[in-house]
């Protein structure tokens, strides 16, 4: 049987034909080197590579060296490999003789599938809400015949509520891995690389948080099917400064490296519907995030022109300054951006709310230019890749694409932090002030945003009434001129 190179994001076993398939795996400093991922990416990607390849034992030839071609020259057989997952390793692959390039795995839509229902839209918008009831039905996920489980398709208004009046949830902590002897030497090789200088990380060191092995996958995805999937729906989208995890199920960075199969997640908590012990409205929140969310960017990711990673279609030109590259959330005021910047430090993960409204939000604001905040979200989060995050941050965080992803940028003032977080609370800004000491720097940066982007975003439907809101303030020169003046300070 044909040698299967597994990328370090293709580590499960429905990469493989056979249980008994050579594989290949190739460990390569350089990809480290070129750029600075926080320290805890680096530690769970060298992780999960070394367990499988431990996994795999004299099944697996693992090549540690600095490039992928220096690696390959000491490989002299024909290789398979799964669809890589970047357009710079696929042209790569593309590149080589006797490397066969098989379809892509790993997701629940396939690209012919994908490609099938694109076409059949005759032009109309790929709507993620459309793309996500085309898999239900495809797939029979949560379907009762031709309807949808529980009767409608979308539990978001039930899924959207601020966080309860209490410092946590108050359910368990997540399933959290043990460390073996395979995370003691990545642990040592990272701090020897750092301290040859060949590498420089961001971000704290700490405890692998996420699973690295498939097993660890599948004790983390029943511990959070059990434990936390029930109450996981109704605050999703809540922020608490003291529970970063909330009921969240740290999937998507076994999802990532391939270690579980989303249809198989999704079936998962379907089955705990089923039997009567998680809501529904909990299990369509999470299935939309895992056949939905997920795939949709995937293929958002391909369908759209290379070129999409640049498009700058708001004219957003200034560089991330340095506090927020370094994750220095110390030299931070503002609580929310505050906080949020520590957990990012401390473990390389925040949910999908502090990314987009609070980190991608401010970024936005602040006109910082797309391609580099997508490049910080890729190096900085556990669960970031190239597929993931040029979709996710130039279309839907920084509205770069012009509402190719979304209908209507991702601005919100300090009032829906307020809402849907208890960070205000204890910040020394008030959300409800916009010109002042105490203005809040989220609230005044959505004015100063829509007043800079006014004559682009006119015609949006979708903002015509905060555009009329705009003009009705009467401080706006002033608070214009307060924000232009902290620039990119640490707010
Ligand atoms: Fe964030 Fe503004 Fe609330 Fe402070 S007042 S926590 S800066 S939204």
């Amino acid at each position: 049987m044909t040698r299967r190179w597994l990328f370090g994001d293709q580590l499960g076993r429905h990469f493989l034909d056979d249980a008994d398939q050579p594989a290949l795996i190739i460990e390569s400093r350089a990809v480290f080197a070129r750029r600075r991922f926080h320290r805890q990416k680096a530690h769970l990607v060298l992780s999960a590579m070394r367990h499988r390849a431990a996994e795999l034992g004299d099944q697996c030839t693992y090549v540690r060296a600095d490039t992928y071609g220096e690696a390959l020259a000491s490989v002299r057989e024909s290789l398979t490999v799964c669809h890589p997952t970047t357009h710079a390793a696929l042209d790569f692959v593309n590149r080589l003789d006797d490397v066969e390039v098989l379809p892509a795995r790993g997701f629940a839509t396939s690209m012919e599938d994908f490609a099938a229902w694109a076409d059949g839209r005759g032009g109309k918008r790929l709507l993620m809400e459309d793309f996500y009831r085309d898999g239900r039905r495809r797939l029979g996920i949560l379907m009762d015949g031709a309807d949808p489980s529980g009767g409608v398709w979308n539990f978001d208004k039930e899924n959207r509520q601020p966080p309860p009046r209490q410092p946590t949830l108050g359910i368990d902590e997540p399933w959290w891995p043990d460390e073996d002897e395979i995370d003691d030497e990545v642990r040592h090789d990272l701090d020897r690389w750092a301290a040859d200088g060949d590498v420089a990380f961001i971000g704290e060191d700490g405890p692998r948080r996420f699973a690295a092995t498939r097993r660890e996958a599948l004790a983390a995805l029943r511990s959070f099917v059990a434990e936390r999937l029930p109450g996981f729906g109704a605050h999703e989208d809540a922020m608490l400064s003291s529970d970063a995890w909330m009921a969240h199920s740290l999937l998507s960075a076994p999802l990532n490296l391939g270690l579980l199969d989303p249809v198989e997640v999704a079936h998962r908590a379907e089955d705990a519907y089923r039997a009567g012990d998680a809501p529904i409205a909990s299990v369509e929140g999470f299935v939309r995030q895992v056949i939905g969310w997920r795939d949709y960017v995937w293929h958002l990711y391909w369908q759209q022109p290379r070129s999409y990673r640049r498009r700058n279609e708001l004219g957003a030109t200034t560089a991330l300054p340095r506090w927020f590259a370094e994750l220095d959330h110390e030299s931070v005021d503002a609580a929310c951006l505050s906080g949020v910047l520590r957990d990012v430090a401390r473990h390389g993960w925040v949910h999908h709310i502090p990314r987009l409204m609070v980190l991608g939000n401010y970024a936005m604001q602040r006109g910082w230019r797309p391609a580099q905040v997508t490049d910080w979200f890729h190096r900085s989060f556990v669960d970031g890749y190239d597929w993931v995050m040029v979709p996710n941050v130039v279309g839907m965080s920084q509205y770069a694409d012009g509402g190719v992803m979304a209908t209507k940028p991702y601005a919100g003032g300090g009032a829906y932090i307020d809402r849907m977080s208890d960070y205000c609370g204890g910040c020394r800004y008030d959300p409800k002030v916009r010109v002042g000491d105490n203005a809040c720097p989220f609230t005044a940066g959505y004015w100063a945003f829509l007043e800079r982007n006014r004559e682009k975003l006119t015609g949006n439907y979708r903002l015509a009434q905060p555009l009329r809101g705009l003009d009705r303030l009467r401080d706006l020169d002033a608070l214009v001129e307060q924000e232009r003046d902290r620039g990119s300070r640490a707010p």
